[in-house]
């Protein structure tokens, strides 16, 4: 089956023949149907995000199942499914308390993030170098053997490419807001980042009838995008200072704040564009080693919040589910987030798009 491979940081992806095996027990072997092509996956390129080599990237997957292995119940040959990130076990405190996100079991062998369960690899390429599978996953191939705990079966009929960007971006961004316990209609919300997390997050704002919900990028063209997710205003950072504009347009200061990026810089903003007892929510995935400078009095003096929020501050699964749902009722706007889709043989092109800054989402179909 073909795959993308990336061997080397900072080199391009290689397509490369690789050989897979049998799926063996509570693994699941599946048949790519769509990858959304994402920031993170784009970090791990360049080195920011330090992963070991070779690895086959692509976590934002739509799937179909075409063989399981033994002792899995969840899904069947032939079932359409979307794959996290996280392969919540169901079974730990995390899982039964709805934080299937913190899932133990997924997090309890840090050294096998990239493999199976077992601490073994699935994928080999013809030199019969073993080859990693981001968080178990993988999607940037043909096939791929993934844990049966990692797949969410859906209606056959959401498009793959809508389904590819609810395992990542869309889950991450609104979930990112709408799980946030009694956001109340008529607040006012800034959104910094307008990329695939920072749209839904938009998006979720607008669901959540938020009076103002104010998007920050340095791209004109990623903000005027912004407008159709549920944008009121826009401020475009390299020309303005998003802090005293975030003031300005409020009288004050937001209720919250979400750094979609994941920059030190962005995060130390989006404190300070708070009101007093605003929350100020860490989305995006900085570098391992990033520490953000926040002045304590400010903290204390004005009562502000900081949360972190990982993959939809919630049960992976449990969101995607409702935003499936949301989407088949119209209720949900994914697919305009779908810019461009790409062959497989097309992927380094995709990732220059993100460098580029294009806006939306680059999907992989395959
Ligand atoms: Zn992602
Ligand atoms: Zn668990």
């Amino acid at each position: 089956m073909k795959a993308a491979v990336l061997y080397e940081v900072g080199k391009p992806l290689e397509i490369k023949d690789l050989s897979i095996e049998k799926p063996r027990e509570e693994e699941v072997l599946v048949r790519m149907k769509a990858a959304g092509v994402c920031a993170s996956d784009n970090h791990v390129i360049h080195g920011q995000i330090p992963y070991p080599t070779p690895i086959v990237l692509g976590h934002e997957n739509a799937a179909i199942v075409e063989e399981v292995g033994p002792n899995v119940t969840n899904v069947k040959p032939g079932d359409t499914c979307i794959t996290s990130f996280v392969s919540s076990c169901s079974e730990c405190d995390y899982c039964r308390t709805g934080l299937g996100n913190h899932c133990s079991r997924h997090y309890s062998d840090p050294s096998i993030q990239h493999r199976q369960f077992d601490g073994t690899f699935r994928i080999k390429d013809s030199e019969g170098t073993e080859i990693y599978q981001m968080n178990k996953l993988g999607g940037f191939a043909e096939q791929q053997i993934v844990p049966a705990s990692s797949l969410l079966v859906i209606p056959k009929e959401v498009p793959p490419e809508v389904a590819a960007l609810i395992g990542c971006c869309v889950t991450t961004g609104l979930g990112g807001i709408v799980n946030i316990d009694n956001i109340k209609a008529g607040s006012t919300v800034a959104v910094f980042g307008c990329g695939g997390v920072g749209l839904n997050i938009i998006q979720g704002a607008k669901m959540l009838n938020c009076l103002k919900v104010i998007a920050v990028d340095i791209f004109d063209h990623k903000l005027e995008f912004a407008y159709k997710f549920g944008a009121t205003d826009v401020i475009n950072a390299k020309n303005e200072d998003p802090v005293e504009k975030i003031r300005d347009i409020t009288g004050g200061g937001v209720d919250y704040s979400f750094d979609s990026f994941g920059s030190p810089a962005i995060m130390k903003q989006a404190v300070e564009s708070l009101a007093k007892r605003g929350t100020a929510a860490l989305v995006g995935l900085a570098s391992p080693s990033s520490e953000v400078d926040i002045n304590m009095v400010d903290l204390v003096r004005n009562e502000k919040n900081i949360i972190g929020s990982f993959y939809g501050y919630g049960s992976p699964l449990v969101t995607m589910k409702k935003i499936v749902d949301m989407y088949l009722a119209g209720k949900v706007n994914i697919d305009d987030l779908v810019r461009k889709v790409f062959k497989l043989e097309e992927i380094n092109e995709a990732f220059a798009d993100i460098d580029k800054g294009e806006d939306g989402r680059g999907v992989i179909v395959f």
